[in-house]
């Protein structure tokens, strides 16, 4: 597991989540470990997730010892219906209210540009990176509307604004997502509910392993990204506890990339 982390900055953060309810899929490691760990060092009621139980309790292990005070966790595959229910309920019977959904996951099970995708992998790319974005923000919508308000914040990637060579369809899902933070910004705007995005560049995690394992690789990758290094996942962290936050009060249906100068232009 990747876990680079500023633990040791982190009684220094402020408190610009506290008491809210944040709901973080995926978020057992890479990014959305580095997600959760912000919100709930920014005073968040943190609910982690990810497929495996072992993963969930680990994380949460953690994430106390990271000094996070309140995280709760659950098993939760987001392409099926019943373990995003489990993992709302989850939040509601806790906490009693749901302030924030970040959706983080997302797959790429083939290598290759978008012609070289069979049918099957587009379909597990869009079913798992788009449409259970789609329902985790329909799903959770009637609860923010409860609270009167609340943030959305979907996790895409630098590779939805130029697309990677070999992670064509996962690309493509990927920009999908700004469309979809778009559309939903203007939908929900009238209930108070903020929709933001995020794209990250290369982030040091198991994900993006193939990017830099071998020297070759990692060469190749450094070349594209003007800041000539990778990024690590607490700087995608500190990213969303922003978008999440009061300080962007004013911002809905925005994309914020963070990736050290790569292209973030369609
Ligand atoms: P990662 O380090 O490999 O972590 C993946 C996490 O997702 C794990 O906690 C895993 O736990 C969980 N997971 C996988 N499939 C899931 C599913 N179907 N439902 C729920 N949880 C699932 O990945 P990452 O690099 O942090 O990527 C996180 C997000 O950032 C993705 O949306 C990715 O596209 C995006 N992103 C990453 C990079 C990068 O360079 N790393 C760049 C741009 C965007 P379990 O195995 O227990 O399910």
């Amino acid at each position: 597991m990747i876990r680079r982390t500023f633990a040791t900055m982190s009684n220094n953060f402020g408190k610009r989540l506290d008491g809210r309810v944040c709901i973080v899929t995926a978020s057992t490691d890479g990014i959305g470990f580095a997600i959760a760990k912000r919100l709930g060092l920014e005073g968040g009621k943190v609910i982690v997730s990810s497929r495996k139980q072992k993963n969930v309790d680990d994380a949460i292990q953690e994430l106390k010892k990271e000094g996070v005070n309140e995280v709760i966790g659950t098993t939760c595959h987001v392409a099926i219906s019943e373990d995003r229910k489990k993992l709302f309920n989850l939040a509601i019977e806790k906490y009693g209210k749901i302030d924030v959904l970040v959706s983080n996951a997302a797959v790429n099970p083939e290598v290759g540009c978008v012609t070289d995708t069979s049918e099957k992998a587009w379909d597990k790319i869009f079913d798992v990176n788009v449409k259970s974005a789609y329902l985790l923000a329909k799903e959770v919508k009637p609860y923010l509307q409860q609270n009167k308000g609340g943030s959305i914040v979907f996790v895409s990637s630098i590779g939805g604004y130029s697309p990677f060579d070999l992670l064509g369809a996962y690309s493509v899902s990927k920009t999908a997502l700004f469309g979809l933070t778009k559309a939903l910004a203007v939908e929900l705007v009238h209930d108070n509910i903020r929709v933001n995005c995020i794209a990250p560049g290369v982030i040091e995690t198991k994900f993006s392993s193939a990017l830099y394992e071998s020297e070759s690789a990692k060469e190749e990758t450094l070349s594209r990204i003007p800041m000539k290094r990778m990024g690590k996942a607490d700087e995608i962290g500190s990213v969303c506890a922003f978008l999440c936050s009061d300080d962007a009060s004013y911002m809905t249906g925005e994309t914020i990339a963070a990736a050290g100068g790569m292209l973030s232009r369609l």
